[in-house]
């Protein structure tokens, strides 16, 4: 059994890109620390007192509600609400709200949970006729719901647990479907905010390996679902995530320096270089064009043919 590179305790994680190998201990003071200072450099709950995570139940977002949690349980100027988006994914989200329930139980966090099935459409449903990208209408969906989520309980930002590597898996992304645009929007902080009715998302996680996520949530105990999304093989992200990880395989620390490119790039943009945000002329939620994206793949489905009712509520 190998030892940790800080102290005689078994190691549970080779880190290669350092070439330090870590104890659960060691690894969950790295992990905080990073989370902290994250949140720290990019002011992510200053002049905030209400601060949304959104959790799905899965390792990431129960992971990030978990430390956030610690790090701002002795601080009372600021709340933590959890709001968890079910999708309508049968067989697959239901177990992991019941995990994100676990562990806003177990913290004391308040918890609310808010349906596609009310707002747009739920994903199997949408699945059955006419067979769309699944991961583009949920995507849209998704933000769609949990910004309103976030205005309805007057949050001033709402945290999303996107690790290291699905923030460089949507850098690389961005730029393979030429939306430059896209990139001066997925800011660390949100700071792009030009509309009232937009709540700007956080990434506390913005530093944190997949993997060593995962290493923390196990070492804490944390209650995650460990599935896959039915629809999850059909997504740009996943030849995405192995052409990078093969990269790191090969050149460990590939993953940090892209985004270091990344954030040096969005450092480098002229202020006003994303989109401002207005509402949609049709919901009236923050949209980039007239019409937002949630109204338009509705109306997109519609025309090719969808046989669902949309939405009981803001259709
Ligand atoms: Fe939604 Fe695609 Fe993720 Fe499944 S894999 S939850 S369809 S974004």
């Amino acid at each position: 059994m190998a030892i940790c590179s800080f102290c005689n305790r078994n190691a549970i994680l080779y880190q290669p890109y350092s070439c330090k190998l870590f104890c659960g201990k060691h690894l969950s003071d790295l992990t905080e620390k990073r989370v902290g200072s994250t949140m720290r450099k990019y002011g992510m709950v200053r002049n905030r007192s209400r601060i949304g995570v959104a959790v799905s139940g899965g390792k990431d977002s129960t992971t990030m509600l978990y430390i956030m949690h610690r790090l701002l349980r002795k601080d009372r100027s600021r709340t933590l609400i959890a709001i968890t988006v079910d999708e309508g994914l049968r067989g697959y989200r239901d177990k992991s709200i019941r995990c994100a329930r676990a562990l806003c139980s177990k913290l004391g966090v308040e918890h609310h949970i808010y349906r596609f099935s009310e707002y747009a459409v739920k994903m199997d449903t949408l699945m059955r006729h006419p067979k769309p990208d699944p991961c583009t209408y949920c995507g849209v969906f998704r933000r769609w719901v949990l910004n309103l989520a976030a205005r309805e309980h007057g949050l001033d930002a709402i945290a999303i647990g996107h690790n290291l590597d699905d923030v460089v898996q949507t850098f690389q992304m961005n730029i393979m479907r030429n939306e430059p645009l896209r990139i001066a929007r997925y800011t660390p902080n949100g700071g792009i905010a030009t509309c009232d009715e937009f709540v700007p998302r956080i990434r506390p996680l913005l530093t944190v390996p997949e993997r060593e996520v995962m290493a923390y949530a196990l070492h804490n105990g944390i209650p995650f679902h460990n599935g896959e999304c039915p629809y999850a093989g059909l997504a740009l992200r996943n030849p995405v995530r192995e052409f990078i990880n093969s990269m790191e395989a090969k050149y460990p620390g590939t993953k940090f320096r892209m985004l270091n490119t990344y954030l040096s790039l969005i450092d480098r943009l002229p202020a006003g270089a994303a989109q401002p945000i207005r509402k949609c002329k049709l919901c009236s939620e923050p949209s980039s064009s007239e019409t937002c994206k949630r109204c338009e793949l509705l109306s997109y489905a519609k025309c090719k043919g969808a046989k669902w009712s949309v939405a009981k509520k803001n259709a």
